[in-house]
């Protein structure tokens, strides 16, 4: 008999930004002066099925995307998200001094305490990029994924959906993104899906507490 997953922890990474140039994947390309587009209908959206299906999501937000919007942040809050540091600039700390690595840190949870009063305990690196300096740099749980999506550019529903319930495992993490509506849309099959298979939906950091740091997607401060 299968035992019912435990820690299931969906991610979604929230680019906010400005112009018409999408967000390519975190996961990928790195590309200095990239825009990351969010269409003003894109946040309300993905709230509105989280609130819907009763579920949490984390969202990687940057630090010069905080200012007015505000109002988004406490709403994400009040809904049982969590917000984590996702850098002031949207910079490959793996290019940075120990200095610039700790400002775009700092400079984003200064944002957060501004917004809400309290700082990010997780960060999550641009594209993922990280070594053993950004590690040393940036003392907070690094926050990867486990389930790729490529939900940054348009994708079909039903596709984007079967992929996400077929791949998802205990304690995945797994990584969309807030700018298609088809992104939306697919959660709201997703969501009953994988509840449905027994998975529960937690935070992050709810999911690094269930699985004391061992958790694939996260590499912990000082950890090997
Ligand atoms: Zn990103």
């Amino acid at each position: 008999m299968q035992s019912p997953h435990s820690a299931f922890f969906r991610r979604i990474d929230l680019c906010y930004g400005k112009g018409k140039e999408e967000c390519t994947s975190c996961a990928k390309k790195p590309q200095g002066g990239s825009r990351y587009a969010l269409p003003a209908f894109a946040v309300p959206v993905s709230f509105d099925v989280l609130e819907k299906h009763s579920v949490c999501a984390t969202f990687f937000v940057l630090g010069s995307r905080v200012e007015g919007r505000e109002e988004v942040l406490l709403r994400m809050e009040a809904l049982g998200c969590e917000i984590g540091n996702h850098t002031f600039s949207h910079a490959d700390l793996t290019r940075l001094s120990a200095e610039q690595c700790k400002e775009e840190i700092d400079k984003t949870n200064a944002e957060f305490e501004r917004a809400l009063g309290h700082p990010a305990s997780v960060v999550r690196p641009p594209y993922g990029f990280y070594n053993a300096a950004v590690r040393k740099n940036v003392p907070y749980p690094l926050v990867l994924w486990t389930v790729d999506t490529n939900d940054w550019r348009p994708r079909n529903v039903a596709e984007l959906a079967d992929a996400v319930v077929r791949e998802a495992e205990d304690g995945c993490v797994i990584l969309m993104h807030d700018q298609q509506s088809s992104t939306a849309e697919a959660m709201d099959a997703i969501i009953p899906a994988l509840v449905a298979k027994g998975f529960r939906f937690v935070t992050v950091s709810e999911l690094i507490a269930a699985t004391d740091g061992a958790c694939k997607a996260v590499k912990m401060p000082g950890g090997g």
